[in-house]
């Protein structure tokens, strides 16, 4: 299992100045190698497969900038500009990883089917971490972290890296309010769901819009208030920057305020997707929940509520801290769980506007988002509701051969 801690740095002002320094190298070296490989592959490709001899001149063939490359080609860098020379030479490669990766997914889509555009050059400040790929497994020693290059940088150290864990990878990330850092961590002992996992304390949850989510036994999490609050005050400073001129230091504060302000609302998001998530798995073992697609809701016109309700964060903490406590969490496929009859399985047709589920056939009375709740446990837990027209008809016939075991 691989998972990730995030600890507060606090650099001295001399560090501090140095992580900044090596920042801004490590963007102009990203721009400077976005570029090698911008202009190779726009002055090699030709749309139709043979060369029109008549309209363009034949480009001088240069080697393809590609990863190795660009890697090997570090060493001039470091001696046409010696301050490249004083970066760690892990981190300045991780720089070359980095742009492989962007370039990579803007050719081609990566295993998840997704594609990105063209990869942007970074502006000033634009370039906000570095990584370096291998750590000691002694790096923190009395609150202080043995950054390799850097030295020995205070950390705030709120919980230990877990007994029995190593330390694989570490990020230095500048952030609105300070600098941060994050441990990459790995534990190669495979955790199983546990054994007393018990099927009958499950649930089922129906995410949705008026409520955060709704389970079957019918509670439900209201989308808490700080999402509206924030939404409001985020308006507040966006006008207040765009009223600055640009480049005067009015107008930066403005900035600031505005990033630090996006910060404090996702961190609040955050803490409550957790505390959902706990009270879920500390009153039950196996959790369904509707496997959406929320990039594509995201394209439509619930967009903005849907990605200010982070469904997708909260689903993916939801997992994790299942899979770490030994109990379930199980996607299933959302087709029919709001228009199904959880008791019947009659399919009830209903309309967004519809908030209430009556079947015709069983007389179920329920609110819909319950109903769905209901359906997406049942299929969870494997106890699908078999449809009522479904069912096999018998039929009494005298030309019947009579069952074998009967
Ligand atoms: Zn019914």
């Amino acid at each position: 299992m691989i998972t990730a801690y995030k600890y507060k740095l606090r650099p001295n002002k001399s560090q501090a100045h140095q992580i900044d320094g090596w920042l801004n190298l490590l963007r102009m070296q990203y721009n400077y190698r976005l570029a090698e490989r911008i202009n190779w592959y726009e002055s090699t490709r030709c749309p139709v497969n043979s060369c029109s001899l008549v309209s363009c001149s034949i480009a001088e063939i240069v080697e393809q900038p590609d990863y190795y490359w660009q890697k090997r080609d570090l060493l001039n860098t470091k001696k046409l500009f010696p301050e490249y020379g004083k970066i760690h030479s892990q981190v300045l490669q991780d720089c070359i990883v980095r742009v492989k990766k962007s370039f990579d997914r803007y050719l081609s889509a990566d295993k998840s089917g997704k594609r990105s555009g063209k990869p942007r050059f970074k502006g000033r400040g634009r370039y906000r971490s570095f990584t370096y790929p291998q750590m000691k497994q002694d790096c923190i020693q009395n609150n202080r972290i043995t950054l390799p290059k850097i030295g020995k940088v205070k950390i705030v150290l709120h919980r230990p890296v877990p007994d029995g864990f190593k330390i694989k990878t570490a990020q230095v990330i500048k952030n609105a309010d300070g600098y941060y850092l994050i441990l990459t961590l790995q534990d190669n002992s495979v955790p199983t769901i546990s054994p007393d996992v018990n099927l009958d304390k499950s649930v089922g949850i129906d995410m949705g819009l008026k409520d955060f989510l709704i389970t079957s036994d019918g509670e439900s999490v209201p989308i808490p208030q700080f999402a509206r609050k924030s939404e409001k005050r985020k308006k507040l400073l966006n006008k207040s920057v765009s009223r600055k001129k640009k480049g005067s230091s009015r107008r930066r504060k403005a900035v600031n305020k505005l990033s630090k302000h996006h910060q404090k609302t996702a961190r609040q998001r955050k803490d409550f997707h957790y505390k959902t998530a706990k009270q879920l798995l500390d009153k039950y073992d196996v959790v369904g929940f509707e496997d959406l697609n929320i990039k594509g809701l995201a394209k439509t016109r619930m967009s903005k509520s849907i990605l200010d309700a982070g469904w997708g964060e909260f689903l993916s903490i939801l997992q994790t801290k299942a899979v770490n406590a030994g109990l379930m969490a199980i996607a299933v496929n959302p087709n029919g769980t709001s228009q199904n009859c959880s008791s019947c399985g009659t399919h009830v047709p209903k309309t967004i506007a519809d908030r209430w589920h009556s079947c015709p056939s069983c007389g179920l009375e329920l609110d819909r988002d319950v109903n769905a709740a209901i359906n997406i446990k049942n299929i969870a837990v494997g106890r699908t509701v078999i449809k009522a027209q479904d069912m096999p008809v018998r039929v009494a016939s005298p030309l019947a051969k009579p069952p074998l075991w009967g």
